[in-house]
């Protein structure tokens, strides 16, 4: 274990996210080795275990990760390239817990982009406690997904303030969230010009959560259906940046959320992908064979010199669009590149793992097993990978720059961030996303 951490440190140079983490309280090694002990209870419950990995002095720095530095939250971990390093470790800990960790999560990018000043402290308060508290953001709906734009929940507006009809499916903890940023019509005709956000507290009348959904990976995210039955929220539940310049719709906020997050959960699965080639390096160095018994041995080395090429491949990605959203430079097609990419490689790698290891090393390592299903998951969350690579084409189309031109990057300042950059402030890519589809 001493070994592995020894990697962690070396292969993703997190020692300053992890002294900063410490700072706040929380033991980022501690967090990782008890994220893989409760793990695979976690996988086979659909919950975080109890008690859960992580400690009680923990907490405070997982709910403020993700929150700017002008709330409160930690100026070593505003830039998408540490955020991208957190989630690779937690990744390879356990994907699933990673993504079933306390703070606001996808609901962070929207608040900042569409919120006002009084509305962005009001919703990023809740996360400065020592009980854990978790973010939500609700857009899907069971008669759409990878077209959001035709959602059916409603929004009307009443002299006290709006009433909110509809469901929304697959919401990631959707069920033990303190608060969902819920989009709703004011008027379907108008498209996703008619999309607005609210912040709908879940303890507001009207709103339940109706079903946990049993999931085949990423089970502890426990995905919600939730439900919206008269649910009457304030005025200022409706995000409104105010006398600041408006975003031109509240889709935009949603596309805030793709574009910040595909990178990150691409992330999630570049470590899920160095978990299963760790386990499975482990397993052959102690004698396990190739379940295929035609497989020869320099079969298998020259799938596992593969999977080391597509995961560095998939974890550049990661990087270079991180690098590039920091920079302030629009990253939509980059987001969408990177999660397809890193979706076709966790399918590829759990797979091969799995044929090379058979039953026996799946029976010796059932993260292999997991790592298998958590991946087919990941493909369909953000968008799903068919909708990425429409997407892609699309854009490169219309496009007269190809990916691989460096012009934009050589043209920008190479020097870091600011090491508390806004995130609203990276330029609006105004670019088609999956979900536009
Ligand atoms: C683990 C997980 C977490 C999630 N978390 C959230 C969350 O927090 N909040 C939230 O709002 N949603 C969340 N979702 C929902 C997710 O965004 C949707 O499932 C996804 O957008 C796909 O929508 P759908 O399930 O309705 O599938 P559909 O849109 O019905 O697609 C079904 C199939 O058709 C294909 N398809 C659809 N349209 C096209 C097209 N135009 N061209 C080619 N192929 C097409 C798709 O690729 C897919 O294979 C989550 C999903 C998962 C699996």
């Amino acid at each position: 274990m001493v070994r592995h951490e020894q990697t962690l440190q070396r292969v993703h140079g997190i020692d300053d996210i992890g002294t900063a983490l410490a700072e706040r309280g929380l033991d980022l090694a501690l967090l990782l080795r008890r994220m893989r002990a409760v793990g695979p209870e976690s996988d086979a419950t659909g919950e975080i275990a109890d008690p859960p990995p992580w400690r009680p002095d923990d907490v405070p720095a997982l709910n403020m990760n993700l929150v700017p530095t002008r709330y409160g939250g930690s100026p070593a971990l505003q830039s998408l390239v540490a955020q991208v390093r957190l989630m690779t470790c937690l990744g390879e800990a356990d994907a699933s817990l990673a993504l079933a960790l306390p703070g606001p999560g996808l609901a962070m990018p929207p608040v900042v982009a569409l919120a006002s000043s009084e509305q962005q402290a009001r919703f990023f308060q809740r996360f400065q406690s020592g009980t854990p508290r978790w973010g939500a953001f609700a857009i899907t709906e069971p008669d759409c997904g990878s077209d959001a734009t035709a959602m059916r929940t409603t929004a009307r507006k009443t002299a006290r303030g709006w009433v909110l009809n509809g469901t929304k499916c697959f919401i990631t903890n959707g069920a033990r969230a303190d608060c969902v940023i819920t989009f709703a019509t004011i008027n379907r005709q108008m498209g996703r010009y008619g999309i607005r956000a609210f912040l709908v507290d879940c303890n507001t009348p009207g709103f339940t959560v109706s079903r946990i959904e049993r999931m085949a990976g990423l089970r502890a995210t426990q995905l919600a259906v939730l439900s919206y039955a008269d649910c009457e929220v304030p005025d200022n539940a409706l995000l409104a940046r105010g006398d600041e310049k408006p975003l031109d719709d509240a889709f935009s906020g949603a596309q805030r959320s793709w574009d910040y997050f595909r990178p990150l959960l691409s992330a999630v699965m570049v470590g899920t992908c160095r978990r299963v080639r760790a386990d499975l390096s482990a397993w052959l160095d102690v004698g396990g064979a190739p379940a295929n018994s035609r497989q020869h041995v320099a079969g298998v080395e020259a799938t596992l010199l593969d999977i080391d090429r597509q995961i560095a491949a998939a974890w550049l990605l990661c990087h270079r669009t991180a690098w590039k959203t920091d920079r302030g430079i629009a990253t939509s097609m980059d987001s969408s590149m990177t999660k397809a990419f890193a979706s076709r490689v966790a399918a590829r790698v759990t797979r091969a793992a799995m044929d090379i290891a058979g039953i026996d090393g799946i029976a010796t390592y059932p993260s292999l097993e997991q790592a298998y299903r958590d991946a087919r998951a990941f493909d369909i969350m953000e968008g799903t990978g068919d909708l990425q690579r429409l997407m892609i084409a699309r854009a490169a189309q219309r496009s007269a720059l190809r990916p691989w031109d460096i012009t934009e990057l050589t043209s920008c300042d190479a020097s870091p961030p600011d090491p508390s950059p806004d995130i609203a402030s990276a330029r609006q890519s105004g670019q088609e996303t999956p979900h536009d589809a």
